[in-house]
């Protein structure tokens, strides 16, 4: 597959000045990056690519698409936070959720268009008024806006979903671009199940909404169904038989229900799309979406090939990561590509002696150049206030001085428990702490005992205080300790459900390692998800088990309404 045409970078679209691709650049450099030869840096936002490399536009839809994976709803400063990662991160576009889903999805939409700088924000709509000024309504104080319209074109989802015929799909398509763009200039249409759709139908819906006024036209692989080949051939046909498509940018979209998201994505890239959407970890519905991480990686470190760049800050890649994982509770896999705990690990003899000799022999990336930190031990009982402040620097966290004085205050006590303080526990105090500032608590933990041992009943004694300030007391026995603990709390708080997941992790080695408990319970108000950082698991389960007592007090479930509704209104 060769990349024939050239394009000039695409520019984010601000107001007035929807993404657009133009011309025929030169030619390209023979100037991949290689290890010892950084990248040259990035500064600021916008159409930044290299010399001579066409640039790709990085659509993020980890909090759209990304939060409709079972489980991984956020709450409103969850999503705040998970945004201005992605703006640091430099990703072009955030599709921060579907405007009429639901109030919360609405509110989230506007408070990060209203706060954030940087990349263009965007909501996803149907292809009609409401869902369209609902999206506009929840845009349009953001400096750079985007409205996505879609409609499924395949079939199956013509025959069974929607129960149209072709026509109406045209004529409800080029109305639906229409609509938005009289609000917006810079507009999104997707073709819902396009890797399932007849060529010349696809082609010919393509064609009427670029006539419609759609700025990038989006070939989704809703299902996961396509093949690299497939799908690059796909793409090349709608390059070759609509008119007009030369003035858009093309977008792939890829799910990974084969596990071709990302293989998908770079196929289309290689055939001329200029727009990849992804999510970070690759959450999303089902298998879930491309991941954006190994799509960024893949460009930078293969740019010998696909001759294309991102204005992704790659070392942001691990800490943003992170922060998903923290936020969403879904884990990592440890040999996850780019960012999986294993990625860089080389433990086997032969393995080490070749990296000791020459780095190249069997790394094609650097860890640093992903944000991974060489460095093991970092701190300890010694260090200083500043030495924290620098090491948070230096780690990408930039706090103020309440949030400065907060996580000292934390890792001082951390530093009585454990001698080693790793940079993973940094984050992870810094992650916590922002979790759990964001939600207010009906239950505090003020005191914990338990015992345990062969020969003897677990139980355990727990007194809570809630937030009148008033102290409650029980003791329990149980079919073990941390059982123990989650009966005494829900005697005393009153709230029970069904326990469907407790996991343990420890989140840096040794034995004095801290743990990270994350626990699911089944509510008859919804799933909730809690989650809490201990060196002891028997008090990081009681707090884990809080958390979650804490969101039912408050209803904040993790299976919200607003995933729900997004689900029946179909979706990309
Ligand atoms: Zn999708």
């Amino acid at each position: 597959m060769s990349n024939e045409r050239r394009i000039e970078p695409p520019s984010i679209c601000a107001v007035g000045s929807p993404v657009t691709v133009s011309g025929n650049s030169g030619t390209v450099s023979d100037s991949p990056h290689r290890d010892g030869a950084p990248a040259p840096e990035r500064k600021g936002r916008g159409p930044v690519s290299e010399p001579g490399h066409d640039r790709v536009v990085v659509f993020d839809t980890t909090l759209r698409d990304g939060e409709q994976s079972p489980g991984a709803s956020m709450n409103l400063s969850q999503k705040l936070r998970v945004a201005k990662a992605l703006a640091e991160l430099g990703v072009d576009v955030i599709e921060a959720g579907f405007a009429a889903a639901s109030p919360g999805d609405f509110e989230a939409i506007q408070a990060i268009a209203r706060q954030l700088e940087g990349p263009a924000i965007c909501s996803l709509s149907r292809c009609n008024r409401g869902d369209i000024e609902a999206s506009w309504n929840a845009l349009k104080d953001a400096p750079k806006k985007r409205i996505h319209v879609f409609l499924a074109t395949s079939p199956i989802h013509r025959d069974f979903k929607l129960k149209m015929a072709k026509e109406e799909i045209v004529r409800r398509a080029v109305e639906g671009v229409k609509l938005a763009r009289e609000k917006c200039e810079d507009v999104e249409f997707s073709t819902e199940d396009a890797a399932r759709t007849e060529l010349e139908f696809l082609a010919e819906v393509v064609e009427r909404a670029i006539d419609a006024g759609a700025t990038t036209l989006n070939i989704p692989d809703t299902v996961g169904y396509a093949l690299p080949q497939t799908y690059a051939e796909t793409l090349g046909y709608l390059k070759k038989h609509v008119r007009g498509i030369d003035r858009v940018v093309i977008s792939v979209h890829c799910h990974n229900d084969l596990g071709l998201a990302v293989a998908n994505s770079l196929a289309g890239v290689m055939v001329g799309a200029r727009q990849v959407e992804c999510t970070i970890n690759g959450i999303g519905e089902r298998a879930g979406n491309a991941s954006l991480e190994e799509i960024v990686m893949a460009i930078k470190t293969r740019a010998d090939v696909l001759r294309v760049a991102t204005g992704v800050k790659t070392e942001r890649l691990y800490p943003t990561s992170r922060l998903v994982s923290q936020v969403t509770g879904i884990n990592v896999q440890r040999n996850k590509a780019i960012v999986g705990q294993n990625a860089f690990a080389h433990e086997a003899g032969i393995h080490q002696h070749g990296m000791l000799t020459h780095r190249e022999t069997y790394e094609i990336m650097r860890p640093e150049e992903v944000g991974f930190s060489r460095s093991s031990l970092v701190l300890g009982k010694h260090s200083g206030r500043h030495a924290l402040k620098e090491r948070l620097a230096a780690l990408g966290y930039k706090l103020d001085d309440a949030q400065l004085d907060k996580v000292f205050a934390e890792f001082k006590v951390l530093c009585d428990k454990k001698k080693e303080i790793y940079d993973a526990d940094l984050e992870a105090l810094v992650i916590h702490g922002q979790i759990l500032a964001a939600g207010q608590r009906a239950w505090e933990l003020e005191a914990l005992s338990t015992t345990s041992g062969t020969g003897t009943l677990p139980a355990a004694s727990i007194a809570l205080r809630n937030r009148q300030g008033e102290r409650f007391q029980e003791a329990c026995g149980g079919d073990g300790p941390v059982d123990a603990v989650l009966k005494a709390i829900e005697r005393i708080t009153g709230i029970t459900g069904k326990l469907r997941d407790y996991q343990i992790h420890s989140v840096t080695v040794g034995e004095d390692a801290q743990g990270e408990v994350v626990l699911e319970l089944e509510h008859p108000t919804g799933v909730y998800r809690g989650r809490a950082l201990s060196t002891d698991i028997i008090e990081g389960s009681a707090r884990a088990y809080l958390d979650v007592v804490n969101r039912i007090a408050l209803k904040e479930p993790a299976a919200s309404a607003q995933s729900e509704a997004v689900r029946e209104l179909g979706t990309v």
